[in-house]
């Protein structure tokens, strides 16, 4: 049977020659990065070569990058250790409906239970942010911006050059969550003026369980793990050596072969995109066209089903894609990021995600387009949803 992994966005596999860098750090080199011994000092200059391969990936200096345990953690160092700092000087944190959960359930924990203000800015049908929605939500209590790089259902990439120009101007720091932007997107923190960013080792070909945190120089935060002096005493925990060592090489290999990469992904996406639209009646795509839209991401719903059905028939083709969210689709509710879309909660039921990435081949994309429009058709030709549809328009 032909398969097919087209759920990039919720994980990537490690590139071999990552995990063939990382494989001496758990075995030769693995001496604690903070023992003083010279055969210690062999991982800790590892260390500091994976911190200038992060930096040099995002054009900001080593000294402002933290390793964290995962994306989720930098997420939530960036908004409890910003607003936990600068609680004196205002109270007000500005993030947007459409975030991944590490954000937002961070934002809702600061709201509840530690008492600060949060904005939840809305987003246009295709989920960008307004700039004068941003500039009215802004008070003198602002503190933090935090809006993320590209949406991980949808695709949508935001106006960060803009937010950060914006932020900078008005004296209020601004977070971005690239986690799903930094495997497909050029990122220049200095350019677009971005003071605080997250990455995720594994949504771009390294590891899991790792993640960075970019700070620029002369902020300071809250310490986000108390304990050791690792990270300058800010995130304490024995490092993880081999892990670091992997997001290095992963974002340094990432960039040497991103361009190519780009425009690879940009036409399977195009063509998976056109043919499902064109073989699909009555199916919505979500989210942005083109270069406002991740090189990797198509999301679609279909009138009249439920997406988690076409997960299981997907699944029995060898196809593996997702309604959205890894982290929500074992709820029921549908996704939040739909919603602030504007659809229907019928319609966001029906949506189906298929990410792109490294491994993904035009047979797959056809493999797709030929199993797809049957497994639609059938699931329709079951759904009471799909007959209520076609009484609405006069054809039953
Ligand atoms: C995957 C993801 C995260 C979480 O990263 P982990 O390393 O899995 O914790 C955060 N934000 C976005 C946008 C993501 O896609």
């Amino acid at each position: 049977m032909q398969s097919a992994y087209l759920d990039y966005a919720a994980t990537t596999p490690t590139d071999s020659e990552v995990l063939a860098a990382m494989m001496p750090y758990f075995t030769e080199v693995f001496g604690n990065p903070s023992s003083v011994y010279s055969f210690a000092a062999k991982s800790r200059k590892a260390i500091d070569t994976a911190r200038g391969q992060v930096a040099r990936a995002l054009n900001a200096e080593p000294d402002e990058i933290f390793f964290t345990g995962s994306g989720t953690e930098a997420d939530n160092w960036a908004l409890k250790g910003t607003m936990e700092r600068l609680r004196s000087k205002g109270d007000h944190l500005i993030t947007t409906k459409i975030e991944h959960h590490a954000i937002l359930h961070t934002a809702e924990y600061l709201e509840k239970v530690e008492g600060f203000h949060v904005t939840y800015l809305p987003v246009d049908s295709d989920g960008r942010v307004r700039m004068e929605d941003l500039e009215a939500a802004m008070t003198d209590k602002t503190v933090l911006v935090s809006v993320m790089f590209a949406n991980n259902e949808v695709g949508t990439i935001q106006p960060i050059g803009e937010i950060g120009s914006l932020c900078r101007r008005r004296g209020v720091l601004f977070h971005t969550d690239a986690v799903q932007a930094a495997a497909q997107l050029d990122i220049d923190v200095k350019a677009l003026n971005i003071d605080m960013l997250s990455l995720s080792a594994h949504k771009m070909y390294g590891p899991k369980g790792v993640g960075a945190f970019y700070l620029r120089r002369g902020l300071r935060l809250e310490n986000f793990v108390h304990g050791g002096g690792q990270e300058k005493g800010l995130r304490a925990s024995t490092e993880n050596l081999a892990g670091i060592v992997g997001l290095g090489v992963a974002i340094e290999r990432l960039k040497a072969h991103l361009p190519k990469e780009k425009a690879r992904l940009c036409a399977l996406r195009d063509r998976l995109i056109d043919g499902v639209l064109s073989k699909i009646p009555d199916t919505k795509l979500n989210g942005a066209r083109g270069d406002e839209r991740l090189p990797n991401n198509t999301n679609f719903s279909f009138i009249g089903i439920e997406g988690e059905t076409l997960l299981l028939d997907l699944d029995s083709k060898g196809i593996s894609a997702s309604t959205g969210s890894a982290c929500s689709s074992a709820s029921l509710e549908p996704s939040h990021v739909l919603l602030a879309l504007g659809l229907s909660h019928e319609m966001a039921h029906g949506s189906l995600r298929m990410t792109l990435g490294r491994g993904t081949t035009g047979e797959q994309v056809d493999y797709v387009l030929n199993v797809l429009p049957e497994i639609v058709a059938r699931r329709r030709s079951m759904s009471p949803l799909w007959e209520d549809f076609l009484k609405r328009r006069g054809e039953k």
